[in-house]
């Protein structure tokens, strides 16, 4: 049975802090936050550090497309997006988990509701209110908040930061690091702590991209007429690792180099890891989805007079612009001539992927500080007692679909109960 430990945090907070302990949490992004406000209702001296002039920029823009804060689908389920490392995040999950997610914005005024897809949104599906409401409570409940503090590492021990007025040493009890990954540098989080932590031992896996595009290299004339055009309801398949093409139906969109959206990425840790090792990787597009094989093949090899192969295509089957645009793309002449084979393509389309788009362009990074590099807790540094990590600077990913906020969520609270444990055992 999973326990759940959600609190409401407006009764504990607002009040002053109650010890002369003092706490740095470094990166304000969800999981920064989240720490400040677990220390914070403990009485804990917060400090909070962010490189950039405002925190949040990353949740902000996680917001403008419609923020997909949580999933409401069964916790088995649920937990099985963190893939390899379920079993770490679940931890984490045991004390914060998409229920508590979900009371947790409702305690601070905001509604959320379910779409079709099970997926949770804020009510006004932004993040803006949300951000306003929470850092409020946090300034509220005594939180205070640094920001052009770009963290350099340690000096003589003490926490040193580069500041507009110049270089500063901070001392803490106890640091909670939440420097975010690696994807939309301009946004704060660059991976620029990497080496800090590795020169101290600890094992970083690198940075890649996740849910990220590819590049396909499109031919001019292909791009030029269809980068920008989505493909809805269409299917991509996958070679899974007994050898059958598994299958996936969803909505991507044609770039100027190749395909991104949602069911890109939702493939896209495979995807990446096949060309990781392989040099490529081929998915296989369906056309089609809703129509059988049988069915499509007897739509094309219908007698079709003198009507041109597109037109054909377009009275019998609706295949028109981007969709025709594809077989012309992929397949030779030979095969488009062909009914059967063009019928078979437009159910299989292969489509080859030669690297994933930059790390910067991606919605999340994979790679991070290493489990193995964390404590029992699953938050502390071995190589640096006192020191604690959370978000997207740890090495998880996980899918869109509101896990990755969920996770910084959970990890951010892991992070600073394990700091107030290390901190009280010392007391
Ligand atoms: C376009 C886009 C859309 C997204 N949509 C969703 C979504 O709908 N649902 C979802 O679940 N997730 C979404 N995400 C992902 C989600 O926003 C991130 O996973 C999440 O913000 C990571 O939180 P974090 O606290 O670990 O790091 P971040 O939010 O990246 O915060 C890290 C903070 O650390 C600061 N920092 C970094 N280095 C230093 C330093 N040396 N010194 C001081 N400060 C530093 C940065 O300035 C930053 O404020 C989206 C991401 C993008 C890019």
């Amino acid at each position: 049975m999973r326990a759940l430990f959600y609190q409401s945090a407006e009764s504990a907070m607002n009040q002053p802090p109650s010890s002369t302990l003092r706490v740095a949490v470094i990166g304000g992004g969800p999981a920064g936050l989240m720490a400040a406000e677990v220390l914070a209702a403990h009485g804990v001296q917060v400090d909070v550090y962010d490189a950039m002039a405002s925190v949040g920029r990353k949740f902000l823009l996680a917001g403008k497309g419609g923020m997909n804060i949580t999933h409401s689908e069964p916790y088995p389920d649920f937990v099985a997006r963190y893939g390899a490392r379920h079993q770490q995040v679940a931890r984490w999950l045991q004390e914060f988990d998409a229920d508590a997610v979900r009371a947790w914005i409702h305690d601070l005024g905001i509604e959320t509701f379910v779409g079709s897809s099970g997926r949770v949104f804020p009510r006004e599906m932004k993040a803006a209110p949300l951000l306003r409401a929470w850092l409020h409570r946090l300034r509220e409940g005594g939180v205070r908040f640094h920001m052009r503090h770009r963290w350099l590492g340690w000096q003589d021990g003490r926490l040193h930061f580069a500041t507009p007025d110049g270089e500063l040493q901070v001392e803490a009890d106890a640091t909670i690091l939440a420097l975010g990954g690696a994807s939309w540098a301009r946004l704060g989080s660059d991976g620029a702590w990497i080496p800090l932590l590795t020169e101290r031992g600890i094992e970083v896996a690198p940075l890649v991209p996740a849910n990220c595009g590819f590049d396909t290299g499109w031919s001019a004339h292909f791009s030029s007429r269809h980068a920008g055009e989505p493909l809805i309801t269409v299917a991509l398949g996958w070679r899974a690792q007994d050898g059958q093409i598994a299958w996936r139906k969803g909505q991507f969109v044609v770039t100027q180099g190749g395909i991104e959206g949602s069911l890109v990425y939702a493939l896209s840790a495979r995807l990446r890891d096949q060309i990781a090792h392989e040099g490529s990787a081929t998915v296989w597009i369906d056309l089609m989805p809703d129509f059988s094989a049988e069915r499509v093949e007897a739509e094309v090899t219908r007698p079709r007079g003198s009507r041109s192969m597109s037109s054909h295509l377009q009275s019998r089957l609706g295949i028109k612009g981007v969709k025709a645009g594809l077989l012309h793309e992929c397949l030779s002449r030979d095969e488009y001539a062909d009914p059967v084979r063009l019928a078979a393509a437009i159910k299989g389309l292969p489509l080859t992927l030669l690297r994933t788009r930059p790390i910067d362009e991606a919605i999340s990074s994979a790679g991070g500080v290493r489990f193995e590099s964390l404590a029992d807790d699953g938050a502390m540094l071995r190589a640096l007692p006192g020191v604690f990590v959370a978000g997207e600077m740890v090495d998880w990913e996980a899918p869109t679909g509101g896990y990755l906020l969920t996770a910084c969520f959970a990890g951010g609270r892991a992070s600073a109960s394990a700091a107030l444990e290390w901190l009280g055992a010392r007391a």
